[in-house]
């Protein structure tokens, strides 16, 4: 049998122009296509004869990928480099299809770019995949910084303002407030009321909290917080206020409450300009103290202080 490679031109045009991939071959000195493989008529539309010089390339890349693709094309090629690029290449039908261009650079003795050759192919399958997963991945994101049931910033979201927050205020020796909210008798409403019926009710009450316009969380159960930059006691002491105000008015029955025949929540607003001495973690149960306070003086009010 005889092995030695086939040296009809013939058979390599025909393997060339069955695969995939599409051949191509730039002259480099008159910047035009002296080959394209058919196979671009199938993919983009435009048939082989209409691409003539470079121009035609540079035109059909996607204006967004233009500059890009073609600076660095070129960079590379008179550096007598090898390279690849991804770009979105324009149908005929005005759509757009990815494409990986692999480029090989023929050098002339003198060390000059002669010719390029290439394979350009089809990655719209890969780039979809990449996007649903870079979609997917921001999905997830989203999820762990926000709670499940009522859709507001959940602890560990909570956490990391609250932290960013202190620093900040420490730094540039601003007050910085929190408000720790709680519902009154909420063990009581899903006693009388069902459990999915409380779940309804916490949904409510983070829709009314997010009405306050500051960093709003739920900091866990029947609990929320806010934090408040730059707000000393009196204003934090009026954002509570009007958190309160705002459960009030959505007027949720609750029959079993103690302080009222409406949904209330207990308030505690703490203020503080933290030193270098001051820790985070103690403010927040100062905090939490203030709304323990506002139970034991009768629920359904605030307890106001600067720390
Ligand atoms: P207080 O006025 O002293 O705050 O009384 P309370 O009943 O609200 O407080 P307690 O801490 O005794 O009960 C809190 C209740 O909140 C108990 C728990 O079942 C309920 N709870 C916590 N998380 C959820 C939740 O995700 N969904 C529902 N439906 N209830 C929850
Ligand atoms: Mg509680
Ligand atoms: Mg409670």
């Amino acid at each position: 049998m005889d092995n030695s490679p086939p040296n009809d031109s013939d058979i390599y045009k025909t393997l060339l122009e069955s695969t995939k991939a599409i051949p191509w071959k730039i002259d480099w000195a008159s910047k035009q296509f002296s080959y394209i493989g058919p196979q671009i008529e199938p993919l983009l539309g435009w048939a082989p004869s209409s691409w003539q010089s470079v121009e035609d390339w540079v035109n059909r890349i996607h204006e967004e990928d233009r500059e890009r693709v073609f600076n660095f094309c070129v960079q590379q090629s008179l550096q007598g480099l090898d390279h690849e690029a991804d770009y979105r290449a324009l149908t005929a039908t005005g759509d757009f299809v990815w494409i990986r261009d692999v480029v090989h650079v023929i050098r002339a003795p003198s060390g000059e770019p002669e010719a390029l050759i290439g394979f350009m192919f089809d990655i719209s399958e890969r780039k979809k995949t990449e996007e649903q997963l870079l979609i997917m991945q921001r999905k997830l994101e989203e999820l762990s910084y926000k709670d499940g049931l009522t859709g507001v910033a959940n602890r560990r979201m909570f956490d990391t303002v609250l932290e960013r927050e202190w620093l900040e205020a420490r730094q540039h020796q601003q007050p910085l407030s929190l408000i720790m909210i709680d519902i009154d008798y909420f063990k009581q409403f899903n006693d009388f009321y069902g459990h999915l019926q409380g779940d309804e009710v916490l949904k409510q009450v983070a829709q009314a909290g997010v009405r306050a316009k500051d960093f709003f969380a739920r900091f866990g159960g029947e609990e929320f917080a806010l934090i408040l930059p730059e707000t000393n006691d009196v204003s934090a002491s009026k954002i509570a206020e009007r958190c309160r105000n705002l459960v009030f008015k959505e007027q949720i029955p609750h029959a079993k409450s103690e302080v009222s025949q409406i949904l209330t929540i207990s308030v505690g607003a703490g203020s503080i300009t933290p030193s270098q001495t001051d820790d985070l973690k103690t403010f927040v149960e100062s905090v939490d103290a203030l709304m323990y306070q506002a139970k034991r003086n009768g629920r359904n009010r605030i307890e106001v202080k600067s720390i």
